[in-house]
């Protein structure tokens, strides 16, 4: 297993921050496996959910994190799997690597929209993204778009590098106003051909520890719990 001394700390959004390249040579990539190969990557939300990211719902960080990760997923053989949270609270302090998910997403007061950092075998942060606690985060287009945010966070998370002279997710300089809700995020050309030089072609999955229920299936079970009740009381009333 190769060592990635350096920790690459890559920014995204209204102000950009400083570039730090990833060591030359290799790819930086997220697990030990061959392109080609199934690779698990393990993520979990460290503070993401706690209810102080101002703004969006944890049902709808949640979601639209899935969604980007099943972007990735979908054009390579990336399984990502969601674990509890373990480590220390979302910071740009350096912690070890093992017995942490690799890809740790949380928030805390950053100088830029979010950063991420470049996969690392030894330190934990390789991998975790976090984005400003206080932006005013939404769903919709305009420069706080999460959707738009963590996909492209998360391919610095699997290794993956700007693309400064082509249309992609992962050109730092395009205006990041394309996705403008849930189910509208998608990759360029670039982006996947990024991706497959890195992990091979293929298809992943995305596997929640707890997934979100739809909405009409909470509807549903709100409502049968509803009829249940009237139908004891009805019951109720007759026996009584
Ligand atoms: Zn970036
Ligand atoms: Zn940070």
């Amino acid at each position: 297993m190769r060592n990635h001394p350096r920790i690459a700390v890559i920014t995204f959004g209204l102000i950009l921050g400083g570039l730090v390249q990833p060591a030359a040579g290799d790819p930086l990539r997220l697990g030990s496996t061959a392109p080609g190969q199934p690779v698990v990557i393990t993520y979990s939300y460290s503070n993401l959910l706690d209810g102080t990211f101002l703004l969006m719902e944890p049902a709808l960080l949640r979601a639209a994190t899935e969604e980007a990760l099943g972007l990735w997923a979908a054009f390579a053989p990336l399984h990502f799997v969601e674990q509890p949270d373990s480590g220390p609270p979302a910071s740009d302090g350096s912690y070890p690597a093992s017995g942490t998910p690799q890809i740790r997403i949380g928030h805390h007061p950053t100088v830029t929209a979010a950063h991420a950092f470049y996969p690392n075998d030894v330190d934990g942060l390789g991998g975790d993204i976090h984005l400003d606690s206080g932006g005013a985060w939404n769903l919709g287009d305009g420069p706080w778009n999460f959707l738009e945010t963590i996909t492209h966070e998360l391919g610095h998370s699997l290794g993956l590098d700007h693309e400064l002279d082509v249309l992609a997710i992962m050109n730092p300089f395009y205006p990041q106003q394309r996705f403008t809700s849930l189910g509208t995020g998608f990759l360029y050309p670039a982006d996947i051909e990024q991706l497959r030089s890195i992990y091979g072609s293929g298809r992943g999955s995305v596997t929640p520890l707890d997934p979100t229920p739809e909405p009409g299936t909470l509807l549903l079970a709100a409502s049968g719990i509803a009829l249940l009740a009237y139908r004891r009381r009805r019951s109720a009333g007759r026996s009584g």
